[in-house]
């Protein structure tokens, strides 16, 4: 690097933080961050922290002269605020990966095309197209198309009779037959400007109650699953031609078929781990990768895995004294909520 560079990062929450941790350990990469909460965790850790209202453009104007560079590892963040900040300044991953990945159904269409496996699916934009779904299908799970996370927004059905009459139907929804769901993966990749890519093994994801709750390594999955997964994860890494950290999301079924479920366009919770099980974590990738440094060989250093802490479980994590071979992350927010991540601990195993 012939000189310092600042890295402006949109939002304060973990993910953000766990960005700026990397950039310091990297070094010569200061952070200033932009968010409209005064209390995001990032504030105690960046070098610049900038609190206001987001529509506010004179505080985007600001934010963009005092950055080189701009990322940000938050999915349902504003595509016209990325746009503006892109007119003067680079912004990594691109607003245009990050409105497929916002979309259910640009995304899967952008699978298919590619020839990747999705579950079958349809659009839904009534009540006369639910019902015919739910006639072709059978089981079938209905998602709105953008603003869902963590289960969030989702509808079940076996029958029409199941129909609830206040679906809200002025939004979009996708319906997809619903998978013999035997366990979820999902692989982060970092792609660089070069068009390098460091890859990371598929970690096994368990949800409770629609939140993450525990992510492994290795997954117990057929070497054919692993090397479908990788190869599928490459593949929209270099057709997106991406620049950072993306996680890709995969179901498999009982027969043991791989299906593409969705993207982040982002570092995700579920390779949190990969800060004590690589030698190179997917933030430390990104944060490399966006601010345009050489790409380095990568290798796991251990088998891990992580427990999302929850609510009020973080007071519990506090006060306990951890072994040597965990490591615990608090997330320091201010209030807590029941289901809200406050934390996590990642155990390194043999
Ligand atoms: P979110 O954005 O909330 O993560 P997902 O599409 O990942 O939404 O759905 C949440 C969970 O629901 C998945 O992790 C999976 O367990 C289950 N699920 C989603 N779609 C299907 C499907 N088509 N068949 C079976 N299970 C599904
Ligand atoms: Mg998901």
């Amino acid at each position: 690097m012939s000189k310092d560079i600042t890295l402006g990062i949109l939002y304060s929450g973990q993910l953000e933080t766990q960005l700026i941790k990397s950039a310091k350990k990297i070094g010569r990469i200061k952070t200033t961050v932009l968010t409209d909460d005064k209390n995001g965790p990032a504030k105690h850790f960046c070098d610049k922290f900038i609190c206001g209202n987001l529509s506010d453009k004179e505080l985007i104007k600001d934010f963009i002269e005092q950055i080189d560079i701009c990322t940000y590892a938050f999915e349902n963040l504003s595509c016209e605020i990325l746009e503006t900040i892109s007119e003067k300044k680079e912004v990594h991953p691109s607003p245009d990966t990050l409105k497929i990945a916002q979309n259910r159904i640009l995304e899967k269409k952008f699978a298919n095309k590619l020839g990747i496996n999705t579950t079958d699916w349809k659009p839904v934009n009534s009540l006369m197209d639910l019902k015919e779904g739910i006639k072709l299908y059978g089981n079938c799970i209905m998602k709105s198309v953008s603003g869902g996370y963590d289960g969030k927004q989702q509808f079940r059905f076996k029958s029409i009779d199941e129909i609830d009459f206040k679906i809200d139907f002025s939004k979009e929804y996708i319906l997809e037959k619903f998978l013999n769901f035997k366990k979820e993966i999902s692989v982060a990749a970092t792609r660089y400007k070069n068009g390098k890519i460091s890859i990371y093994e598929p970690t096994e994801n368990t949800h409770e109650n629609g939140i993450l709750r525990r992510s492994k390594i290795p997954a117990n999955i057929s070497k054919k699953i692993f090397n479908q997964a990788q190869e599928i994860t490459v593949k929209f890494a270099e057709k997106l031609k991406y620049l950072g950290t993306l996680n890709l999301e995969f179901m498999i079924d009982e027969k043991d078929n791989l299906f593409f479920n969705e993207y982040a366009n982002r570092c995700h919770n579920g390779f949190w781990h990969s800060v004590n099980s690589y030698e190179i974590c997917q933030f430390t990738n990104h944060v490399r990768a966006v601010c345009g440094l050489d790409y380095i060989e990568n290798k796991k250093i251990s088998n891990a895995e992580m427990l999302n802490i929850l609510g009020d479980e973080i007071l519990k994590f506090r006060k306990k004294k951890h072994k040597q071979n965990e490591f615990f992350f608090d997330y320091l927010k201010k209030d807590i909520r029941p289901g809200r991540k406050m934390g996590h601990i990642t155990t390194l195993k043999n």
